[in-house]
């Protein structure tokens, strides 16, 4: 590729903090309030106009079940359990005993709430603002680069936590990475007006899709709490594209588009319906990316299997859930049943067990865990990658990478940054046994 020479220039340095915080999803908002509340001053840059990521901008209004898999005892707390509090309060959240619906949001009240939970903290705040560097020496980072409409800027900070998505500082820091094999396509999400009950849609793509450009696909539709009529669609993939790449990514907002657009104009064609798209999202929903080498990779088979750890900092129910290229959609549970949809929107179902498949016998597990250590990357001493970036093998990233997981994730990386500025020591030398137990302190871990 042609280069050009930036030449070297001052940079002012706009804010020093404890601890820098890149991406304002829940994940990279509880990381800050962690460390926040432990005594850290936070300063967190997002490049939206708002806070949540994928649950705001990207309109996934769905967290899973807090409860373990009998569906008695809660295993997650902490940030998600106090959002989903507020959320309910105000209207705007509905809990059910659906383990894959269980909390049901309006993702416009979460961008509000979020505002409200990083003012009562005194974090300070940059929205429309990329991390688009770090400076380092040695092995230490000693400033982010920012930009914003004030220009280019830097943040000198304690601890950075990458709260990205893609791993961008990670990226920036050439730690090793590694793609999913094939990555979980996106999808973009819209909210439409108008319900499609009593309407064999799925009829319609199949017979007429091809009119439009719409593939059999697999999808599906929730309710928004507080809004009458209001329906989240997340119906087809875009298949193919690395999300982490500009092309990718661009491609991905505009077929997302598109497709939501032709799909709405197809069932109004054939069904005689009056359905309309109220909101797209600003930020399509991303499911995987680019994921950076740590201590240890989370393990599916050993979260399947219930291990457990002196050092776990997340509790998890949610079934391992594979989205693959080919359309087909696969579910792993704790108590061996395997659900495979093949075939797009018309899907065969085909059921199985691996347990028995394996020959695994006595009680399965009622919840999984994951070790603090597959948070800890061994190149640079102030960093933790927080996100959807995890170190995960392909059946524990079907799981880990649904927000009531990644959101404990953030609070760990949150407690983690604050015991290392708090000690001094580089983040391989921080006690996972610690940050559990702050952790609990805190009301996160159970
Ligand atoms: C269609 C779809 C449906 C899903 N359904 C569910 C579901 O029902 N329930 C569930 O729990 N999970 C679901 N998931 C998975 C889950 O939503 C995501 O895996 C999760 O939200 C990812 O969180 P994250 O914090 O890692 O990343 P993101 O949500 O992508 O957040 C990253 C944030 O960082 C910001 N950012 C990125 N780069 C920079 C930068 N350089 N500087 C500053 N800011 C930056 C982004 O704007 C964004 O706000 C779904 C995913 C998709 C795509």
């Amino acid at each position: 590729m042609k280069c050009i020479e930036e030449p070297a220039k001052k940079i002012p340095v706009c804010m020093e903090a404890d601890v820098f915080v890149a991406g304002g999803s829940c994940t990279g908002v509880f990381a800050a309030v962690r460390a926040a509340r432990l005594g850290a001053k936070v300063v967190l840059v997002e490049r939206e106009n708002c806070l949540g990521g994928t649950a705001t901008a990207g309109l996934v209004n769905i967290w899973h079940s807090l409860k373990d898999t009998d569906y008695k005892n809660q295993v997650i707390a902490g940030l998600t359990y106090e959002m989903t509090e507020r959320l309910v309060k105000s209207g705007s959240a509905r809990l059910d005993d659906n383990p894959s619906t269980a909390i049901n949001f309006d993702p416009n009240r979460l961008k509000y709430e979020l505002d409200r939970l990083v003012e009562e903290e005194k974090i300070k705040v940059y929205l429309h603002t990329l991390c688009v560097g770090v400076i380092t020496d040695g092995n230490e980072i000693t400033a982010a680069l920012i930009e914003n409409k004030d220009g280019r800027s830097a943040v000198k900070a304690g601890f950075y936590i990458d709260a990205t998505g893609d791993g961008d500082i990670m990226k920036y820091l050439g730690v090793k990475s590694y793609t999913g094999s094939p990555m979980q396509p996106p999808t973009p999400c819209y909210l439409m007006q108008g319900s499609l009950e009593n309407i064999d849609y799925k009829s319609i793509i199949v017979e007429h899709g091809n009119e439009v450009g719409l593939p059999d696909d697999f999808g599906w539709s929730e309710p928004v709490t507080g809004l009458p009529g209001i329906y989240l669609r997340a119906d087809f993939h875009i298949f193919g594209v690395d999300c982490s790449t500009a092309d990718g990514l661009t491609l991905t907002e505009i077929e997302g588009r598109r497709k939501a657009y032709a799909f709405v104009e197809l069932i109004n064609k054939y069904a005689g319906t009056d359905l309309k798209i109220v909101a797209l999202n600003s930020l399509a929903g991303v499911r995987e990316t680019r994921h950076y080498e740590t201590k240890q990779q989370a393990c599916g088979r050993d979260m399947l299997l219930g291990k457990r750890y002196e050092d776990a900092v997340l509790n998890g129910t949610y079934r391992i859930d594979v989205h693959d290229e080919d359309a087909c959609v696969t579910f792993y549970y704790l108590n061996g049943e395997t659900v495979r949809m093949k075939g797009g929107i018309s899907s065969n179902y085909i059921y199985g067990n691996w347990r028995k498949d394996e020959g695994i016998t006595g009680e399965p597990a009622k919840y999984y865990q994951m070790p603090f250590s597959v948070l800890v990357q061994e190149k640079y001493r102030n960093i933790i990658a927080a996100g959807r970036m995890i170190n995960a093998d392909k059946m524990a990233y079907g799981a880990l990478r649904v927000m009531v997981n990644l959101n404990q994730i953030g609070e760990a990386a949150g407690v983690a940054a604050y015991l290392s500025v708090n000690s001094g020591k580089p983040v391989w030398d921080i006690d996972g046994k610690e940050v559990r137990a702050l952790l609990v302190k805190g009301g996160s871990a159970l």
